[in-house]
């Protein structure tokens, strides 16, 4: 299939912000896939990405590396194509333009085919050790000489992560559903509990409907993790929970799922990306304390202080970005594994039966030791008795406590109330940079404040809940008005309007009542935390979530936690 084809549908995809009209482009696309090993790669493609988030390998590539094989392939110098990117404002672009003045043509230049572009960027992420760049690079350029400049544009996208179409998950499962008439939540189970939409692709155009309801988990293939919502305390827990609850430790680290078949073991990070390589030593310690062949297990990974406690759950993270000197951050950061939950024994799955038969089986396949435990728990109905567990647990230095419903069956990939988390403090937004001002003296060439929005369903649009400007290093302000400036829609003076793309997690002191924005809603000291590369605006807090967060906020006021 030519890549042509592909290149129009992102470029169609562009052009509309409509929901319902990207599903049926990705839909009509996905029908015209003819040969199901091409449409077990196609859903990656759309999504803009070559490998599932799951899977280790990596292409590995930079901007550089990229420009280079640009360069290489049209004979224009690479600072020439660097330089371009001031005016176009973005490198894709640049590669376009490149390609059309491309000086050398060659004679044997063909049409590209998606499965020759998909299989050199295999090779190019298989590409490695010595003078692996340098291969890489003749890979690359061999690539965009037969690349017309629409397809150069999103190749270049595509190897650099940037693929901005607004496709996110749930607008390929729809799309999947209208391609192939098959059921919607059928589609959602099958990626809830395989998390391969290539796979799920194939089966719903070649067995349907019967065919997704017989997708089973698979160990090397992570589940969708069952979520919390928060409680405004331990009483309101007890009481959704219809009297009694398992409660259990909510540690603060870094959530993972074990997978292990024999001695191969894989460990998946809570956004589903394999770890295993960082955490030698939990691997380690897997293989010697899980006893069943064949496993599924989850549980809080922390880091632990000299003293035995907790240290902050970003020390995790370092362990996970490690690459090289593992030996070394094994000493300085040492872990402790905390499982709390089973999805799979032996052929057969857990996640059908209730939470307390769940963890009866998780005791007895665990063996506790040297940096493997099970959640520390306390079934009970006695609200002083969770009290006292839950001043404990804060005392020790962990989060606060789990609710988990006894008789709840784990779900993969929800939100619900059948686990509910209880902390002191609010938790943070994810919302959605829609503005931005320009700042003042030292700070007149950056944006120093920015305009957060929320989604509302109602009116179908991003809706303003407060301003930051906090928070921020020098180089965060300059980092965020790189990133915004080729999204300002409008600028009124120092204000502009922003397209809804970027995702940042925001604290604040307190949620208020506001008439000043037409959310209904103001958010009192935000502070600027963290960018969620991760997240596309969809998935993004909505109107609702923070209405959800105001009501809890009140009903924490009115006890003491
Ligand atoms: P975010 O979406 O902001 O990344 P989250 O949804 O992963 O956060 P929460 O909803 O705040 O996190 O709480 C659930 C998380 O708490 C789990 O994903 C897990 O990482 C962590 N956790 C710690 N202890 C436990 C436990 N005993 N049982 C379940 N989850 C636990």
């Amino acid at each position: 299939m030519l890549y042509a084809e592909l290149a129009e549908l992102y470029s169609r995809l562009e052009k509309t912000t409509l929901k319902t009209l990207k599903t049926r482009l990705v839909a009509e696309f996905l029908r015209k896939v003819e040969d199901p090993d091409l449409l077990e790669i196609i859903p990656y493609l759309i999504l803009g990405k070559v490998f599932p988030d799951w899977d280790e390998r990596e292409l590995g590539v930079g901007e550089k590396l990229l420009i280079r094989a640009v360069s290489m392939s049209t004979g224009i110098d690479a600072r020439e194509i660097e330089n371009s990117i001031k005016d176009t404002g973005d490198l894709g672009e640049s590669i376009a333009l490149a390609l059309k003045r491309k000086k050398q043509r060659s004679f044997f230049s063909q049409p590209l085919k998606i499965e020759r572009v998909y299989s050199t960027l295999v090779k190019v992420a298989e590409t490695q050790g010595e003078r692996s760049q340098d291969r890489k690079l003749k890979l690359l350029a061999n690539l965009f000489m037969d690349a017309k400049p629409e397809e150069g544009k999103y190749l270049a996208r595509t190897i650099l992560g940037t693929m901005r179409t607004g496709v996110a998950e749930g607008l390929l499962r729809d799309a999947l559903g209208e391609a192939f008439r098959v059921d919607v939540p059928l589609v959602e189970r099958a990626f809830m509990l395989t998390s391969d939409f290539g796979h799920v692709a194939r089966i719903a155009k070649l067995e349907g409907n019967e065919g997704l309801s017989r997708v089973e988990m698979q160990v090397g293939k992570p589940i969708r993790p069952m979520l919390a919502q928060q409680a405004a305390g331990v009483k309101d827990a007890l009481r959704e929970m219809g009297g009694e609850a398992e409660f259990e430790i909510k540690y603060d680290g870094a959530r993972v799922q074990v997978h292990k078949d024999g001695d191969r073991v894989i460990i998946y990070s809570r956004r589903l990306e394999n770890v295993t390589r960082s955490i030698p030593d939990v691997v380690d310690q897997v293989r010697a304390h899980l006893k069943p062949e064949k496993v599924i297990v989850e549980g809080e990974l922390v880091a632990v202080g000299e003293n035995g406690r907790p240290r902050p759950f970003q020390f995790v993270l370092r362990r996970f970005r490690r690459k090289y000197n593992i030996d070394e951050m094994i000493e300085r950061i040492p872990l402790e594994l905390n499982f709390f939950d089973i999805l799979y024994v032996n052929g057969e799955s857990m996640i059908e039966k209730t939470l307390s038969d769940r963890r009866r089986i998780l005791e007895s396949v665990v063996e506790e030791g040297e940096g493997i435990k099970l959640a520390l728990k306390l079934v009970t109905g006695n609200e002083e008795e969770a009290e006292r567990f839950y001043r404990e647990a804060l005392e020790m230095g962990h989060e606060g406590l789990m609710a988990k419903r006894l008789d709840s069956i784990y779900e993969p990939g929800n939100r619900g109330k059948k686990w509910l988390k209880i902390k002191p403090t609010m938790e943070n937004l994810d919302l959605v940079i829609i503005g931005a001002e320009w700042g003042e003296g030292r700070r007149a060439h950056v944006f120093a404040s920015y305009l957060l929005g929320a989604y509302d369903a109602e009116r179908g649009d991003f809706v303003p809940v407060g301003k930051v400007g906090s928070g921020f290093t020098d180089e965060d302000l300059v980092k965020f008005t790189e990133m915004l400036k080729p999204l300002v829609m409008e600028e009124h003076g120092k204000e502009v309007k922003i397209e809804p793309k970027i995702v940042v997690e925001i604290a604040y002191q307190e949620i208020q009542k506001s008439p000043k924005y037409e959310s209904g809603f103001a958010l009192r000291f935000p502070r600027y935390v963290s960018l969620r590369e991760d997240k596309s605006p969809e998935e993004a807090d909505t109107l609702d979530k923070v209405a959800q967060l105001y009501t809890l906020q009140e009903r924490m006021r009115g006890k003491k936690v």
